[in-house]
Formats: structure tokens, sequence, C-alpha cells
């Protein structure tokens, strides 16, 4: 089976990488030349982990290319959609992208072929895609599968290759292209849920709602948490015991951010009202999170005494999280900006986000080698994404260094007793605050 993939991003290289490793043979087309010229060098635009040598492997095995010619679109068993579909102003999600696709697919495949939409998109999107085919080419058959991706940055191989489900939005008729296709992973027990298009588009954005909302509830819990001396890690390891809740996605932190959870639940947000349906818990759970940014940046400067003048803060992690270098939507992007509009002077270091977080802040902020060079004279450090190697800082070397041994650490990656042990002024999210005096 020869699939087309159109767009070479997180999800799109991922997708199209793993399919040819499961045997497909694979042409992925993308219209960034510079995308495509590096990963026909046998190099990737982006940090995934094993994404690399899975490349490698599979262009090795001839199963896999990359192209910015769209004619090889008349020559694929199915096309596969994985281009963005970022916010816009009003929330909604914006398919540009997705709607320059139909046009190409109409034009480069007149004979109607399978089409999946691996992107998030609104519901009711599939049935556009097959209205707008209809009009383009009213004699050719595109059958549209909405096939939303639950793979998370950081894990997305593994996600890929051992999800938990498959969810599929599409006709019958069509069904058995999709089991083909699927077979090394219904071979291993995955299951594939068969849907009509409108609910797999649905399923996925209430998956990552959910999820959002989860996230919000717990730093709430946390606020609390803090004014009335409780712990919110032995919280959410007290109520994640329960399996009826479980423990993953409750971690208290600086809010949720990245490119899937603020834009998905604002566009929910949006299709519900649009559709005179308003999710009160939706729309809560945004405000929720965005007045999180508001009291960060709040923590951040009060462990400054609120004397802002001539302070240096040193930045620990850029990206949304961990084992990723996407810093779309995170917390960095709020917080930073913050903090300079207030006369602050930020250094940083992420271990790969700081490529991206440059094309943003440019020489506002200043960077790194590692966290030591970073908070050197700082008056405060801030832990902004829980990277492994955070844990593993020597904290007196680092804190002997600053001006005071200040850590507001917004990913709760050391135990107070630790820190009271070592003396260190130490502030971070739902405990009891650690001073060096106590
Ligand atoms: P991305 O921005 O990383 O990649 C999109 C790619 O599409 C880019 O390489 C871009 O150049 C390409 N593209 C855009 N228009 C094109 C066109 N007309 N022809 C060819 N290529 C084109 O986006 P992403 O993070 O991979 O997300 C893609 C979709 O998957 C989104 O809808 C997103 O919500 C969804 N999703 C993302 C994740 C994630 O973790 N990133 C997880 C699940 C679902």
């Amino acid at each position: 089976m020869r699939i087309v993939v159109i767009g070479t991003g997180y999800v799109g290289l991922v997708a199209g990488t793993c399919f040819s490793e499961l045997g497909l043979q694979v042409q992925c087309l993308d219209q960034d030349p510079d995308k495509i010229n590096l990963l026909n060098s046998g190099k990737i635009h982006i940090y995934e982990p094993g994404l690399e040598e899975l490349v490698a492997k599979n262009i090795r095995s001839n199963r896999l290319s990359f192209t910015l010619d769209k004619s090889i679109l008349s020559g694929a068993d199915l096309i596969l959609i994985a281009v963005g579909t970022p916010a816009k102003e009003d929330g909604s999600a914006n398919l540009t992208y997705l709607n320059q696709v139909v046009q190409d697919i109409a034009h480069h495949c007149p004979q109607g072929k399978p089409v999946m939409i691996k992107s998030t998109v609104p519901v009711g999107t599939a049935k556009n895609v097959a209205k707008q085919l209809k009009d383009l080419r009213p004699d050719a058959c595109y059958e549209i599968i909405s096939n939303p991706e639950f793979l998370r940055e950081g894990s997305a191989v593994q996600d890929f290759m051992r999800p938990e489900r498959v969810v599929i939005g599409c006709n019958e008729t069509i069904q058995g292209v999709v089991k083909k296709m699927y077979t090394p992973l219904t071979n291993r027990g995955i299951p594939l849920l068969f849907t009509d298009n409108q609910t797999a588009e649905l399923i996925k954005y209430t998956s990552n709602c959910y999820l959002a909302m989860r996230i919000a509830f717990l730093n709430e819990i946390a606020d609390i948490a803090e004014v009335v001396d409780a712990n919110i890690d032995q919280i959410a390891d007290g109520i994640g015991m329960d399996s009826r809740i479980g423990r993953k996605y409750l971690s208290a932190g600086p809010g949720f951010g990245g490119s899937c959870f603020p834009k998905d639940t604002a566009a929910l947000s949006h299709i519900a009202h649009t559709h005179g349906k308003p999710s009160k818990i939706l729309d809560a759970t945004i405000e929720a999170n965005n007045h999180r940014k508001i009291s960060m940046i709040n923590k951040i400067t009060s462990a400054l005494d609120g004397k802002l003048d001539n302070k240096k803060c040193a930045i620990l992690g850029l990206t949304f999280k961990a084992d990723t270098d996407d810093v779309r939507d995170g917390p960095s992007l709020d917080i930073i900006p913050a903090l300079l509009a207030k006369g602050i002077t930020i250094s940083s270091y992420d271990p790969r986000g700081m490529d991206e977080a440059r094309k943003i802040f440019g020489d506002k902020i200043t960077y790194h080698n590692n966290p030591y060079e970073a908070t050197d004279s700082a008056d405060v450090a801030v832990i902004l994404t829980e990277w492994a190697e955070f844990s593993a800082i020597d904290l007196m070397q680092m804190t002997g260094s600053m001006k005071s041994p200040v850590i507001v650490d917004l990913r709760n990656m050391f135990t107070i007793d630790k820190m009271a042990n070592l003396g260190i002024n130490y502030i971070s999210i739902g405990r009891p605050r650690v001073s060096s005096s106590s």
C-alpha cells in the first residue's frame, strides 16, 4: 500500500515514519523546502526521541521518502493529511492549510482516493472536505476518513506504535482499507474504534479538553493546598491511587500549554458556543488556565520581594514540556515577556528548546550552555520545564554563584525536605515554602 502524508511536522513526520516502519510505502509531502532538504539529507527538523534513527532506517529500506512535488498525489492509494490547525483570534481552528491541501488533492489526484484526516479539526470538517471535493471533482469518489491522532510529543514514536486505541470515523464501505493499514497494530492487540466522522472528530477534542480540565483543576487544588499547608504531590498520589481517577495528568504546574491543549480547548469552546451549547466547565478551564499564568508571574516577582529593579531571573526550561524542542504556547511565552516588561533581565537554558526560543525572543534574553552559566549572579532561578537533567543539578554549586539562593520550582522537581536540608530558599507549587532560615 502506497500512502502520501501531507505535512511533515510533529504528527506527519512521526505518522509517515511509523507507517513505513510498519511496512507501508510512504511518501511525505511538505511545502517547506528547508524541511524537505534537511529530511532528504537524513536529518530531522524537530527533536523527538528515537525519530531520527527511525527516519534514517526507513529511508535506507526505500520505504520512506520526502518531496515538495505535489504530483506524487496521483499515485497514492491513500492520502493522509497532517497539516497544522492553529487557533484563530476568536479561538476557532484555522483551516487555511487544510483547505489548501483539499485544492491540491482535487488538482493532482482527479481520479479520487481515500483521504484520511489526522489533523485535529472542528466537528463537521470531514463532511465539508467531502463536499468541497465533490464540487471540485463531481465524477470522482473521495472517501473521507477521520483518524485523530493522540500521540504526545516527547514519546511520539512509542505512542504511535503502541497506542491504547485507534479512533476511526468513516463509512462502512472504507473500513476494510483502514483495517489493512492498521493490521500490524491490530495484530499486537491494539483496538480500532470505528465511529462516524463527526463522533471521531469530537472524541479528539473531548479527550484533550478532559485532560486540560484535570490539569486546571489540580492547579486550583494546589492553590488551596498552599494556603492550608498541605502537599499537592501527596494529594495527587492520594487521589491517583483511586483507579476511578488514576495518577496521569495530575501534576501541579504553571498551567497547561503546548501546541494542542490551549488551541483545542479554545476550538471546542468556539464550537460549543457556535451551536448554542456553551460548556461552562470548558470555559472555566480556559479561564482558570489563563489566570494561572498571572499567578505564576506573581509567584516569581514575590520571590524577589516585589523589588524588581536591576534584578536578574534565570529561566531553566523554555519548552512547554520535557523531551521536545517545541515552545509553542508554552508557559515561557507568557512568563518571560511579563518579567521583561517589569524590567527584569532574563538569562536562560534549555536542553533542546533554545533554537526555537531564539526565533521568538531574539536578543531580548540571553541563552547559556548549562544551568550553572544561566543562573550565575541571578537573583532567582525559575524551573519552568521538567527536564530530567534538572533533577541532577548540583544545587549547592548553582546557588553558590547566584546573588541570592532563591529557587522558584514550577514543576516540583525537588522534595521540600532536600531543600530545607540544603538551606535553600525554595518556593514550589502547592507545598509549604522553604526558607534558608527554616
Ligand atoms: P506542525 O506545524 O508541526 O506541522 C504541520 C506541517 O504541515 C508543517 O511542516 C507545514 O509546513 C506543513 N504544511 C502546511 N500546509 C501545507 C500544504 N498546503 N502542503 C504541504 N504541507 C503543508 O503541526 P503538528 O504539530 O504536526 O500538528 C498537525 C496536526 O495534528 C494539528 O491539527 C494538531 O492539532 C494535530 N496534533 C498534534 C499533536 C502534537 O503533539 N503536535 C498531537 C496530536 C494531534
